[in-house]
């Protein structure tokens, strides 16, 4: 018998797992979009949906093995930007549950009983596209995919990579309704001062506790070392275990977020970072009472292997 994701917190870190999409695209089997339009600017169509679930199933799972035998506690089903929204603006807009289902079919079976699974659940895009007038479409997106997330079976939630704190809110409501344990985590980006609507990290992360996330915390856009502030403001304001899956890519004093860098998406290399400061994160999350700990964008699994054997030292 697995334990739940409530009881490995309790003996945190857990161990999570790294990015999937931007790994996937240097392999060749996720599309970037950057062929086609300005990726980056969340207006675009097809950027890095995961349709590979489907249409690249061997390649999606050797990815998810390489994670668990880097020491991943978790396997993030890949879910993310899988709402029909955004995939219906990829051209997927049929496949949804399809995709879903297929997403979470493969990441349980490489788990098997050695690991939890998670539905990844994001941002619709809507929001960013449309304003504040579409959150209760973004909602109603947001609840269908955890229907189908759960129907499938993953073990909990990870809500991430959400820029406005009220399209997290939104989704917190449809994650409540499900049942499912959520963890749920906000992006900062330009800077790791405030989200896209204007709140600060500690108010964030106040805010996901007290709507019922078993943790909260940051996703992507930074590195470890340039997450770590936000992070500790969100310690001092909540007392529940914090969540951090940073970026492995270099950011700016004066852009914290590697998706505004001219790098991103097509020189990605330029800025990536060594895995020894997911050593070092490692060891602060051990320090710091970060309860769960993976990678996001740029995180393969060298990356993860290095983070585990901090983390557990
Ligand atoms: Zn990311």
């Amino acid at each position: 018998m697995k334990k739940s994701i409530s009881e490995l917190l309790r003996n945190g870190p857990v161990i999570g797992d790294g990015g999937y999409l931007i790994e996937l695209e240097r392999r060749g089997y996720v599309d970037s979009g950057s062929g086609r339009e300005q990726v980056g600017t969340g207006r675009g169509s097809g950027q890095f949906t995961p349709e590979v679930a489907i249409e690249n199933p061997d390649a999606l799972r050797e990815l998810h093995r390489e994670f668990l035998l880097a020491g991943s506690q978790v396997l993030q089903a890949l879910t993310f930007f899988g709402t029909r929204e955004k995939l219906g603006r990829a051209g997927y807009g049929s496949q949804v549950e399809e995709i879903n289902f297929a997403a979470v079919r493969l990441a349980k079976e490489v788990a098997g009983d050695r690991a939890l699974v998670a539905g990844s659940v994001s941002r619709t895009q809507l929001v960013e596209r449309a304003g504040m007038d579409a959150l209760p479409t973004a909602r109603d997106h947001i609840a269908e995919q955890i229907r189908l997330l759960k129907e499938a079976g993953v073990d909990f939630l990870i809500l991430e990579t959400f820029f406005h704190l009220a399209e997290m809110k939104v989704a917190l409501e449809a994650a409540a309704e499900s049942g499912l344990p959520t963890i749920a985590t906000m992006s900062f980006r330009p800077l790791i001062t405030q989200c896209s609507d204007g709140h600060p990290p500690a108010e964030c992360a106040r805010v996901m506790a007290d709507m019922g996330a078993i943790a909260v915390g940051a996703n992507c856009e930074q590195d470890p070392a340039r997450m770590m502030p936000l992070l500790r403001e969100m310690r001092a304001a909540v007392d529940l275990p914090l969540a951090a899956q940073p970026a492995a890519f270099r950011t700016t004093d004066e852009c914290h977020s590697f998706t505004r860098l001219r790098e991103f998406p097509d020189n990605l290399e330029a800025i990536q970072i060594p895995r020894d400061a997911f050593t070092e994160f490692g060891r602060n999350a051990k320090n710091e009472g970060i309860g769960y700990a993976g990678g996001c964008c740029g995180c393969n699994a060298a990356y993860i292997r290095s983070l585990a054997r901090a983390a557990q030292a």
